[in-house]
């Protein structure tokens, strides 16, 4: 892990709000319960432990949100990637049960969670809407609507018309609106966590790199450039930015880059025409199309990248003419921002819970859903952390599974990125 990077250039750099300080870790510490990595699922679960009174610290390597919860597409999505039935198939009628529930109650939990601590970031309880361009997309999302329904989860389907109400476009033939979803301003969210967790009593350190993680008689000992942690539990809380610290999970996720453009604030009357429900949107299909207008009228669209780093909106050139494409209206339109971050994947898109040692957790691969599923976990995962009565959570706790032939991967998916970019150009 290199030394501390700056934040990427993103609109959410400038338009978060402060962050407390969060100075290095110096010297030698002793903590119940470390957690390495402050983005969603770190900072949540210091919060939950901390309320707890449990003495949890928090070593990040950069700043909390500098990873990917610092720079998604801020929505806040409803359920797991599969369905509740394939859900219940997978893992039986009580845990896939639990799992489902957990799940579509997520964004319910996160906005609750800010309320609750008065986190200021933009938080946007406008709905979130699965869209589908294809027919076959349309009947899985059929599908989904009735295994909700069976459930009593309350979403409503949108056809042709409904959807070009909420949305201005005519691109869908069909899509689910979930009014417990929305948008949130992301890095506000990760830095309000932070500032929560630390007035609950966790000591959170950023330009903190741990190194090297090992067991030292009946503690875990965390290394870092300045100091060392001596901690009974440790939670590896990286996601896409895992590195070498365990053997193994680093290969458990592949890491995939998705971008974001960010245009100037729209005038108040074509907002309304290109998105007025205001909802959060991502379509169904090989390649994932995401966007939100944010409390500004800018319109965020988010999707696919390159896999190195973009640091400008003209890196992401598709994005702005797919907004094009939808709304012709905004031809023109200027993009002031843009930039981009790793999603973690998983090969069967479940977020994974593991627990390789005694006392030792790792939490990762939420498959581009994390900004309501990390959060929502952080009380999970101080459960299982504490152990002892509470320690069922309602995921599955597994072993590291190591993809194989990792390394192929990344250029495995530059080439589906192109395989799918002409298989959707040829399918319009
Ligand atoms: C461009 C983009 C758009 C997305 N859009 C959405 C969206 O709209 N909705 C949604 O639900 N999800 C979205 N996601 C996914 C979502 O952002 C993630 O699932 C979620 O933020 C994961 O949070 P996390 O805390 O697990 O990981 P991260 O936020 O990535 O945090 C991990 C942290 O660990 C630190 N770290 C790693 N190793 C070490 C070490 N050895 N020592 C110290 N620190 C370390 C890193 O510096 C990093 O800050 C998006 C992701 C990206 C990149």
């Amino acid at each position: 892990m290199p030394a501390r990077h700056p934040l990427p250039p993103s609109l959410y750099a400038e338009t978060a709000r402060p962050a407390a300080a969060t100075p290095p870790l110096d010297g030698d510490a002793r903590a119940a319960v470390a957690i390495v990595g402050a983005g969603f699922t770190g900072l949540s679960a210091a919060l939950h432990l901390a309320e707890q009174g449990t003495d949890v610290v928090v070593l990040e390597a950069h700043e909390p949100g500098w990873g990917a919860s610092g720079r998604n597409g801020g929505q806040v999505n409803p359920g797991l990637k599969h369905d509740p039935d394939k859900v219940e198939r997978d893992f039986g009628p009580e845990l896939g049960a639990r799992m489902v529930a957990f799940a579509w109650a997520a964004p319910a939990f996160l906005f609750s969670l800010v309320r609750r601590h008065g986190i200021d970031c933009a938080a946007s309880q406008t709905g979130t809407l699965r869209a589908a361009v294809r027919t076959a997309d349309a009947a899985g999302l059929r599908a989904t609507h009735a295994q909700c329904a069976r459930r009593g989860r309350p979403v409503e389907l949108l056809d042709r018309a409904g959807v070009r109400e909420a949305t201005g476009t005519d691109r869908y033939c069909l899509a689910l609106l979930d009014r417990s979803g929305g948008h949130v301003n992301p890095l506000s969210l990760a830095r309000g966590l932070a500032g929560a967790a630390m007035r609950a009593g966790a000591r959170v350190h950023g330009g903190t790199p741990v190194r090297h993680l090992r067991r030292d008689g009946t503690h875990w000992l965390l290394e870092t450039p300045h100091g060392t942690l001596r901690a009974d539990a440790v939670l590896l809380a990286g996601n896409a930015y895992t590195d070498d610290l365990w053997p193994g999970l680093r290969r458990s996720v592949v890491p995939v880059a998705s971008g974001i453009a960010a245009s100037a604030p729209l005038p108040p009357d074509l907002a309304a025409a290109i998105m007025p429900s205001r909802a959060a949107l991502y379509e169904l299909g090989a390649i994932t199309l995401y966007y939100r207008l944010d409390e500004a009228n800018r319109l965020l669209m988010g999707g696919r990248s390159r896999q190195s780093e973009v640091l400008r909106p003209d890196q992401l050139t598709a994005l702005a003419a797919a907004a094009e494409r939808l709304w012709p209206r905004l031809r023109g339109l200027r993009w002031t921002h843009g930039w981009n971050g790793k999603v973690a994947i998983t090969t069967d898109h479940y977020p994974h819970i593991h627990e390789p040692a005694p006392g030792l957790f790792a939490c990762l691969g939420y498959n581009g859903r994390g900004v309501a599923l990390a959060t929502a976990l952080g009380p999970q995962l101080a459960r299982r952390v504490l152990g002892g009565a509470g320690a069922a959570i309602d995921m599955p706790v597994t072993g590291v599974r190591p993809i194989p032939l990792h390394g192929l991967w990344r250029s495995a998916i530059a080439a589906s990125t192109v395989y799918d970019r002409l298989r959707d150009a040829f399918s319009r």
